[in-house]
């Protein structure tokens, strides 16, 4: 089977595979140039004694580094590091090269009559904002243009106090750094690999705006999977609450309310899981199409295409969780009491008639395999989760990587649409199974995973496969139209 992500997505996946690997790297080496107080260094001045401030020049004390602030007030509260000097703002600006300003952009104005003192030093922009994109310039690049001759960059947002104070930066090691002058850059990286954090360099200013959204967003690649699982399951909680429990009702008369706690969410994981699970491969087997169909690659997929692909890992990490709660609540299934009855109910009848039924092979193959193809199927799924995980991936090769991701992922999709299969089939063609005519709920389930396995198995055809195998290497069918949609997206950018 051949890997059907588009190729300029594999490409620059592969580019961030590579980079992250390579941040590891340069995070290693900077672990050893962690803190090491033994060492004096220089004076680096902090204007403002806010929470930031304070947590930052706390650290940079314990680093070896002296700190001066530089406040309203002269007055040292108990707050300030008790190592540290307080005095006016332009005095203190005078004692540093570097001067990090850790002040609201909002104040920024009281900076303007310091253009003069602060002319020629690094000037550290650490602000955030309340709301993406607040302002039509980046807080770094207004105070660059309020300190002309500073020499301003753009660094330690993405680290907050709280995590500064307490020694809590697993999560946030990594600080984003930007600036026009590298000189500059390169000096504020150093107090970050000081402080035993890892400096990313960003590029020019330009970067400041995209680093000082980063603290505001909120899961974003997340957005899109959480919302469709939220919905998928909205849906079929509705569905069999119609279907099991108000048609019973209506019908049966039987009161099957209690099939909310267990035997609903039980029915809805594994079809969310599943439905889940072939909508991460249907977009590589989409983008197969769409190749083939214009006969090149160097054509941009649909926008809804590439923010699809961009958020598969999301989408099976849910599909996961949904899959392992199928798990939890099928080996919990035995001690529900209504299972307990419903398994004594033949039992007893048969000890009442005297009558021993034999053993239905046909059922016991059928219950066996849908069992075998779940534990295994679950058990190559949790295998392609683990795979996913940052630590584990960057320890693979990108070719290892694809292996699992692609050919297990399938193997995956396999053994799971198997499984629901080979339990739901039995209802396929029972007329009983269609109660308000609707289908049950496991027939839907299998509507997107069986669609991607049966077209993917197309493009496994050696007359279908070649050519698109050739569209991938860089081959198209008609060259000169390409070139004009070039052209065309180019000029559409300038
Ligand atoms: P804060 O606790 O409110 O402190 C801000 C400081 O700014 C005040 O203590 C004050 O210091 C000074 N200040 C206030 N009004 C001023 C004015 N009109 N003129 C001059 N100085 C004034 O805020 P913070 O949490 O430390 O945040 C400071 C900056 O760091 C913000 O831009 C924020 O976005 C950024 N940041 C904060 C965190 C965090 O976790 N808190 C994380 C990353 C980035 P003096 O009284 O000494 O003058």
């Amino acid at each position: 089977m051949r890997q059907l992500l588009p190729l300029n997505y594999i490409h620059s996946t592969g580019v961030f595979k590579r980079a992250s690997r390579k941040m590891n790297t340069n995070s290693s080496n900077m672990m050893a140039l962690a803190p090491n107080t033994s060492k004096k260094r220089e004076t680096v001045c902090i204007f403002g004694t806010g929470d930031f401030g304070r947590a930052l020049g706390h650290k940079m004390i314990q680093c070896g580094y002296h700190v001066v602030y530089g406040s309203r007030s002269t007055q040292i509260s108990n707050l300030v590091p008790k190592d540290a000097e307080v005095l006016s703002h332009a005095e203190a600006a005078q004692k540093a090269a570097i001067v990090i300003i850790a002040i609201q952009r909002q104040h920024y104005n009281f900076l303007t009559p310091l253009a003069e003192i602060l002319r020629g030093k690094v000037v550290v922009d650490i602000s955030n904002n309340l709301k993406l994109n607040q302002y039509p310039e980046s807080n770094a690049e207004y105070l660059a243009q309020l300190l002309p001759g500073a020499r301003v960059v753009k660094a330690f947002n993405t680290v907050s106090a709280w995590a500064l104070q307490s020694g809590a930066l697993d999560a946030s090691r990594q600080v984003f750094v930007c600036g026009d002058d590298t000189e500059a850059k390169e000096m504020v990286m150093n107090i970050v690999r000081a402080l035993g954090l890892t400096p990313l360099d960003q590029g020019s200013l330009l970067a400041a705006q995209e680093i000082e959204n980063y603290p505001l967003q909120l899961f974003p690649m997340w957005k899109f999977p959480i919302f469709l699982s939220l919905g998928l399951t909205a849906f079929f909680f509705f569905y069999c609450l119609a279907l099991d429990v108000i048609y019973t009702y209506i019908y049966e008369h039987n009161n099957f309310s209690f099939f909310i706690a267990m035997t609903i969410p039980n029915r809805i994981c594994p079809v969310v899981a599943l439905i889940l699970l072939g909508l991460v491969y249907l977009p590589g087997v989409l983008a197969a199409i769409i190749q083939l169909y214009r006969g090149t690659k160097y054509r941009r997929f649909p926008d809804w295409l590439d923010k699809w692909m961009l958020c598969r890992k999301q989408l099976g990490l849910i599909a996961l969780a949904f899959a392992s709660l199928h798990a939890v609540f099928t080996l919990a299934s035995p001690l529900r009491s209504f299972v307990k009855w419903r398994n004594a109910k033949p039992i007893i009848s048969q000890a009442l008639n005297n009558k021993t039924e034999p053993l239905d092979t046909t059922n016991a193959w059928l219950s066996d395999s849908y069992l075998a193809l779940g534990i295994i199927g679950f058990f190559f799924f949790v295998l392609v989760g683990i795979t996913s995980l940052p630590s584990v991936s960057n320890s693979v090769n990108w070719r290892e990587f694809r292996f699992v991701q692609s050919k297990l992922g399938y193997l995956t999709l396999i053994l799971c649409t198997a499984h629901t299969l080979v339990y739901g089939g039995k209802w396929f063609l029972s007329p009983t199974a269609y109660k308000w005519y609707l289908p049950n709920i496991y027939m839907l389930s299998l509507v997107v995973p069986c669609a991607v396995l049966v077209v993917k198995f197309v493009l496994i055809f050696p007359c279908v496969d070649k050519p698109l195998t050739q569209i991938r290497q860089g081959w198209e069918r008609n060259p000169k139209s390409s070139e004009q949609s070039n052209y065309i997206i180019n000029k559409s950018a300038v």
